[in-house]
């Protein structure tokens, strides 16, 4: 599907951030909807042109600090204020950008009820649309029913995605976004080149998919979106967070840190950062998400699926490594941020699948949603989290 192409414009390895093409998980290359576009004659969108960008070098003011209403309900244990000098939880973030996926929320559903996990799925808008609907979606800069990643099949298999969707958040999990069309550098009108009107119109869409499919039954709301990861890691910020505050989110994970650090707040948003951490196997450094292992493993490469049983063990070592760095470093939140995909035979699931079943049920060990952490965040003494946030960045 020219993944290996569409990343050669790539120099480093830190540049190089997953780049999910159309390969997530709708496995079906949208080009029924290409070519409806390409008949339509939309006025095109003025949506594009960013104003300011915080100049390089200077650190983004951190504005106010934004709040979540306190969890309702039977808590656990561990959502309580810290006592003077306690380590906090390692609390270890498991997030799924796209999030529909049948196999493999069928997957995950029993290894996060038995250690009791809960992960983030960040939906992507435009599979909630079936293909005959891709119309329905006008992404900034671009023309009606055009997506990178296509759309979500056929109106039977919305209908299916509702149900488990459903069952996933009604088991506890979170969902946040991944925005709509996944258009990420290198592309006509890519995410990084959207003035904050176009993102308010991608998260105003992103919400009309959601309350179209009420009707049918599903049940997660716009206003339980809380924030969400762009496409490629992708964005100019100054423009995306106003937006993103005018929809009432309070979190973004789609920036990158050096090592494991506490989540920050940054104009006005919580960051959760995504770690660039080194590979021990091939002593590689590489921003930790599956689409980036792979690129580093063998340029991404397509048909690659018998190198599975080699690269999964590789990836698993290097969670192994990062949890172990934090727990007794920082204890900084750990984020790994996967698809749901099957890339080189279905390696980065595997890894990331057997690292929730041993990691999860460790002690002092709390595999969280992003909601949750934030909410645990809010009961802590400013002062004791600034504190944490001074600790070394943990390496492995
Ligand atoms: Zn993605």
């Amino acid at each position: 599907m020219g993944t290996g192409k569409r990343l050669g414009w790539l120099t480093t390895a830190t540049a190089l951030v997953l780049a999910v093409v159309m390969v997530i998980v709708m496995g079906k290359d949208d080009g029924t909807a290409q070519n409806a576009a390409a008949q339509t004659s939309a006025t095109p969108t003025t949506t594009t042109t960013p104003g300011p960008i915080t100049p390089l070098g200077q650190p983004a003011p951190a504005g106010p600090t934004p709040t979540l209403p306190a969890p309702t309900g039977q808590q656990p244990a561990w959502m309580r204020k810290l006592k003077p000098g306690e380590k906090p939880p390692q609390f270890v973030l498991f997030s799924f950008d796209g999030g529909v996926s049948a196999k493999h929320w069928e997957a995950i559903t029993p290894i996060a009820k038995r250690t009791g996990a809960r992960v983030t799925a960040m939906l992507s808008g435009v599979y909630l649309l079936s293909e005959d609907q891709a119309n329905q979606y006008t992404g900034p800069g671009h023309k009606p029913g055009e997506s990178a990643i296509g759309f979500g099949g056929s109106p039977a298999d919305i209908t299916a995605r509702i149900k488990y969707l459903n069952d996933a958040l009604d088991a506890g999990h979170e969902f946040g976004t991944h925005y709509n069309g996944h258009f990420c550098e290198g592309e006509g009108a890519p995410v990084g080149s959207w003035s904050t009107a176009g993102w308010n119109s991608e998260i105003d869409q992103f919400d009309r998919y959601l309350r179209a499919l009420d009707a049918r039954g599903l049940r997660i709301t716009p206003e339980m979106i809380k924030g969400g990861r762009t496409p490629c890691l992708e964005g100019n910020w100054d423009q995306l967070f106003p937006a993103a505050h005018a929809h009432n989110y309070v979190y973004d994970t789609s920036h990158v840190s050096f090592g494991v650090t506490w989540p920050t707040v940054d104009r006005g948003m919580w960051e959760f950062p995504l770690p660039e951490v080194r590979i021990p196997a091939l002593d590689r450094k590489v921003v930790m998400m599956d689409f980036n292992f792979w690129y580093v493993l063998d340029g991404a490469k397509e048909g690659d699926d018998a190198r599975g049983p080699e690269f999964s063990p590789i990836v698993l070592d290097t969670y192994r490594s990062t949890y172990l760095a934090a727990y007794n470093g920082n204890r900084a939140p750990l984020v790994v941020a996967n698809h749901f995909n099957e890339w080189a035979g279905g390696a980065f699931s595997t890894a990331v699948q057997d690292f929730m079943s041993e990691t999860c049920t460790k002690p002092e060990t709390v595999c969280a949603t992003y909601s949750q952490v934030i909410q645990w965040m809010q009961l802590q003494d400013p002062a004791v989290l600034d504190a944490f946030r001074k600790l070394p960045a943990a390496h492995n």
